[in-house]
């Protein structure tokens, strides 16, 4: 036994907080200096410490390193700070990190697997000293947020979703495995920077990357059995679509970018509806975008207005119209058409261009999913203000500089009638002596949840019911008081107890569709949920 070991072990480490009877029965005696901390008094301090950086990038990496020295207290941190730190640990910060993690490279986190690991994935899933996993989130680094191809250096996104997992989800850390698949980059940059960490030529595709994808998931489920939950994240929509359809009815997939996203804009959608009026069916929906993001939402949307009004999909996807980098989405395209946009061409004549498409379609929702900024000109706000009471308006590309348009335009150019939100956040606004205060469709209400409730249901599919009661819980944890500011999301500061909530209604869903494996059925679904949450204060070692 050694003390120096536990000191350095980030799962037990617990520094100045050791007490004076941990410190004789651990060989920890001189190791420390005389001086014992709580816990509590430790985070004050590291708290103070990370504030005095102002640099983002130098917060984030202040907070890897808490993550590989003292892993209770770095989530004590996250947990007690969430609407502090989430923008370190997760977006917008974590991408600039990916940007540079070849530089800022200390420590592997997660498990790299390359081409050269081709045939012996299995071995290298072994290698990972933790035998029980839960969650893995794997990327190939194809579409890193919305920084394009960031090759090997994508790793930062599968560890940062994962401590939300653990944070906002209740997740055990150890139970958690941070993915990526390296099978090159299309990055010049990367590939000419002597830092670079991953492999130094042009992305294989096709067979080559089909295979390696199948050897990886049948190696996952062969080494941690049918319930380990995997997360598809930050893929390139051509690769994205095809992964979730070719797994989803053999594996426990996920993928954020199309299903979590959808999840938590219908969650608004829902929500926004007790301030617009009208259900779902009464509504016309267009986006400007039809990638992952958009065409994800459609889909789920035209889910929920079919279970809502018994009509067929193919008539409820009617009341939904989507514009991409070359127009309106219309029938006549059809044969040109990526196969993931063609249930969203309808009867119309040709129309170029987003005004134009708003004044055809008269839409009641418009939604900003292209990832290109300024899109919601004065125009296309003035005119979704002028045939509709509260136009429904959500600029959901990211980060900020991209978002459709800002909160106080939204609210401007609709005279104060607009229901906002986006996916980057804005601070409150106000306009004609009201205060309005823009809601977050951010992914991290979801996928926490989500996946706590396949875990503790044991479930061994995602079905689209469970992002659909998602939605519901999510929506309808928003209160009076929140309403009243214009929000149609819930503050973060609660998000432990929205999580649970969530999770114990994906549980149930997964009990009532015959796809839990967990038996007997926990009576309350809520208690046990929450009664299944990692904790992060310190244990007290005998
Ligand atoms: P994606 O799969 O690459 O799709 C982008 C779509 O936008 C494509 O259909 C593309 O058209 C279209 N587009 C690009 N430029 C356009 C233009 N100038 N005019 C009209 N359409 C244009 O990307 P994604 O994963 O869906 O993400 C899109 C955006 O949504 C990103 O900014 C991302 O940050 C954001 N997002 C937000 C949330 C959230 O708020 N919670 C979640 C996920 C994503 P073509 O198909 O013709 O190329
Ligand atoms: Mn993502």
């Amino acid at each position: 036994a050694s003390g120096y070991t536990l000191l350095r072990d980030p799962r037990h480490n617990k520094g100045l907080a050791f007490n004076g009877k941990e410190r004789d029965a651990h060989y920890l005696r001189g190791l420390l200096p005389p001086s014992v901390l709580s816990q509590e008094l430790q985070e004050r301090k590291l708290m103070h410490n990370l504030r005095q950086y102002k640099v983002p990038l130098q917060r984030y990496m202040a907070m890897m390193d808490l993550q590989e020295r003292n892993e209770r207290l770095f989530y004590k941190l996250l947990i007690d700070n969430v609407e502090e730190l989430l923008p370190v640990v997760y977006t917008p910060t974590v991408g600039e990190a990916c940007q540079k993690y070849g530089s800022i490279f200390r420590h592997p986190q997660g498990l790299y697997i390359s081409l050269k690991e081709k045939g012996k994935i299995l071995e290298v899933l072994k290698n990972w000293p933790e035998k029980s996993i839960q969650v893995i989130v794997v990327t190939d680094g194809e579409r890193i947020l919305g920084l394009g191809d960031l090759g090997c250096q994508g790793m930062g996104i599968p560890v940062g979703k994962l401590s939300l997992y653990t944070a906002l989800g209740g997740v055990r850390p150890s139970a958690c495995l941070p993915i990526t698949i390296d099978v090159g980059t299309n990055n010049e940059e990367l590939l000419n920077d002597e830092f670079y960490i991953g492999l130094r030529h042009k992305r294989a595709t096709g067979q080559e990357y089909t295979e390696l994808l199948d050897e990886f998931m049948s190696a996952v489920k062969q080494n941690y059995g049918e319930k380990v939950l995997i997360q598809f994240e930050d893929f390139a929509n051509h690769n994205a679509f095809e992964l979730l359809s070719r797994y989803r009815s053999s594996h426990l997939v996920f993928n954020d970018d199309i299903q979590g996203t959808a999840s938590v804009v219908l969650s608004g959608i829902i929500a926004a509806l007790k301030l617009v009026g009208g259900s779902l069916a009464d509504h016309t929906f267009l986006f400007l975008g039809a990638g992952e993001a958009g065409t994800g939402i459609a889909e789920l949307i035209a889910l929920e207005m079919s279970k809502q009004t018994k009509a067929p999909l193919e008539q409820t996807r009617k009341k939904i119209w989507l514009v991409d980098s070359k127009g309106l989405i219309v029938n006549s395209r059809r044969e040109s058409l990526q196969h993931f946009k063609k249930p969203w061409a309808h009867d119309h004549e040709p129309v170029k261009g987003l005004l134009h498409a708003v004044k055809a379609i008269k839409p009641t929702v418009l939604i900003g999913s292209s990832g290109v900024g300024k899109t919601f000109t004065k125009e296309v706000v003035e005119a979704m203000a002028s045939f509709n009471e509260k136009p429904l308006i959500l600029a959901l590309s990211n980060p900020t500089s991209q978002s459709e348009c800002t909160a106080e335009e939204a609210y401007a150019w609709s005279e104060g009638r607009a229901i906002f939100a986006s996916g980057s956040p804005f601070d409150a606004v106000e306009y004609g002596g009201k205060v309005f205060v823009p809601g977050q469709a951010n992914n991290a209400y979801i996928f926490p949840g989500l996946g706590l409730g396949l875990i503790i249901s044991g479930a061994i599919r995602v079905h689209d019911d469970m992002l659909l009661v998602a939605s519901e819980t999510l929506a309808a944890q928003v209160t009076r008081e929140n309403f009243d500011k214009g929000l149609i999301y819930p503050p973060f500061s609660n998000i432990r107890k929205i999580s649970a909530h969530i999770a114990a209604d994906v549980a149930a869903k997964a009990y009532d569709l015959g796809l839990a494996s967990r038996l007997p059925r926990p009576k309350d679904l809520v208690k046990y949920a929450e009664s299944c949450m990692y904790s992060p204060v310190y244990r007290s070692y005998r």
